[in-house]
């Protein structure tokens, strides 16, 4: 059998496959999403959407096919995205003048129609949001993680100078880190990425960074501040009060269904997934036990605790196939549901019911009578608790004491001696891509960010012990 331990990659491939989260397709790296995948990406967009809203901005919607002369016009920004681009050559069997990209980003159609929408500064801020899919035929690809059509959503935002922008790069850093800790229950770091690993086209790009159960980094949310460079790029320009012309600041920002195999490869453990109860399709399970056949009361009592717990808003299913007890329960806890309530012919009895909660071994013994009240509370507690459990993991495999590549190429043959993870290191950088470089080259580390709230501060580089500018997560990333 796969487990974790033995072979992270293919525990969280075949679990997300039983759990029925998604599928393969034979157009590749592209996948289905099966109702229960597509169900959390629904939970997280509610969230995210009405934090955007509250923020100001609206939604909108762009076209997926982009020109290539548009890519042209921003040169670090075809550099970066030109090896990825899927293209569109030919339709309705005749040649294209101009062969179409299906988007990976749409920072360029976006410029050239803010370029006509945005005249005065009266015009700004523009706000806005787009749901949709995006392209980038990346040559390693995992589902959720990294595939070559991925959903997401891409803020565009235009202001009146730097000032303005970079709050807005800022706000939506912070939206995301609120959203992946308190609904995903992931804690993350937030801070800025060193120059190698900037958006292509950004002036400055900002993170928040997740650790995965093998010790990997995911970078879970991107937030860029554009300065003038697609300003200047699609002459997107407006009069100031002085009646001058004057480029205006752009932001971009952007998070994807890579969340989605996030949150499985934090919380999930060797039977399976354990969903944070927000973001749950199924957040309760009802299992009648015993012989409840001859027993039609549990069956009422049961209906009657689905209906009460329906009316609170809590996603609920009660299962009364004819398969045994046993599987149902292996099934739930596969798929991850937070809660299960098992309620026997003795249970019924002593007016108590079982509460199994995912992540916990031991079952509580709860009074029928409070058995909605527990069920919320549960719900509530077993949130907050996986945050801390995801956050204590985290910070027991962040080290903070190494200070040089030896000691870093040590930690990793010593992990891989022991069987344990090699985790994340935080540690100084004299800011020369170089060092950076080497670090990569030498140990398939690569540089996370530089965390706005460190744990601590490092003072020399860990590959040439120059003075450092820089306290750095280093990570083998996703
Ligand atoms: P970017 O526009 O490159 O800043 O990407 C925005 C966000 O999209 C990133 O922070 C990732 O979380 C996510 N992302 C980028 N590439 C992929 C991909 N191939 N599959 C899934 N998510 C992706």
């Amino acid at each position: 059998m796969t487990t974790q331990q033995n072979d992270f990659s293919k525990w969280y491939i075949e679990t997300i496959q039983k759990a029925d989260l998604m599928d393969y397709t034979p157009v590749r790296g592209c996948i289905a999403f099966k109702p229960d995948g597509y169900e959390i990406w629904e939970h997280i967009q509610e969230e995210m959407d009405r934090r955007f809203k509250e923020t100001g901005h609206r939604n909108a919607y762009f076209p997926m096919l982009i020109l290539e002369s548009f890519f042209q016009k921003e040169k670090e920004h075809i550099e970066g995205f030109s090896p990825e681009l899927p293209w569109v050559t030919e339709a309705a069997g005749e040649k294209l003048e101009e062969r179409l990209a299906l988007r990976p980003t749409s920072e360029t159609m976006i410029g050239h129609l803010y370029s006509n929408w945005i005249k005065s500064y009266r015009d700004l801020p523009v706000l806005i949001n787009q749901w949709s899919n995006a392209f980038r035929w990346e040559k390693k690809t995992l589902p959720f993680i990294r595939t070559s059509e991925f959903l997401w959503q891409e803020g565009h935002t235009a202001h009146i100078d730097e000032e303005d922008a970079r709050k807005e790069t800022m706000q939506m850093l912070a939206i995301y880190k609120e959203v992946v800790e308190g609904l995903l229950a992931i804690p993350v770091y937030d801070g800025q990425k060193t120059p190698s690993e900037r958006f292509a086209g950004a002036v400055d790009t900002f993170s928040i960074e997740a650790m995965m159960k093998n010790g990997k980094a995911v970078q879970a949310g991107t937030s860029h501040y554009l300065g003038t460079k697609f300003a200047e790029a699609f002459e997107i320009k407006y009069l100031n009060k002085a009646n001058q012309h004057e480029y205006v600041h752009t932001t971009s920002w952007g998070t994807s269904t890579r969340l989605i195999g996030s949150v499985i490869m934090v919380h999930g453990d060797e039977q399976g997934l354990i969903l944070p109860p927000r973001i749950a399709p199924t957040q309760v399970v009802l299992i009648p036990v015993g012989p409840w056949k001859k027993n039609p009361e549990i069956m009422e009592k049961l209906d009657e605790i689905y209906a009460a717990l329906k009316k609170k808003g809590i996603r609920v299913r009660l299962d009364d196939s004819d398969q045994s007890p046993g599987f149902k329960f292996n099934e739930w806890e596969l798929k991850g549901v937070p809660v299960r309530i098992e309620l026997g012919p003795r249970d019924l009895e002593n007016n108590q019911a079982l509460l199994k909660a995912r992540d916990e071994d031991e079952k509580q013994s709860i009074d029928l009578v409070n058995v909605v009240s527990a069920i919320e509370e549960e719900l509530t507690t077993m949130q907050t608790r996986l945050f801390e459990k995801a956050r204590q993991f985290r910070d027991a495999n962040a080290h903070i004491n190494i200070d040089t590549l030896q000691q870093l190429q040590q930690h990793i043959s010593s992990s891989k001696e022991n069987g344990s993870i090699p985790g994340w290191i935080l540690a100084g950088w004299c800011g020369d891509d170089a060092c950076e470089e080497k670090v990569k080259e030498e140990t398939k580390f690569t540089s996370r960010n530089i965390p706005f709230n460190p744990p601590t501060t490092k003072t020399s580089c860990i590959c040439c012990g120059n003075e450092a500018k820089h306290t750095v997560w280093f990570a083998q990333a996703y």
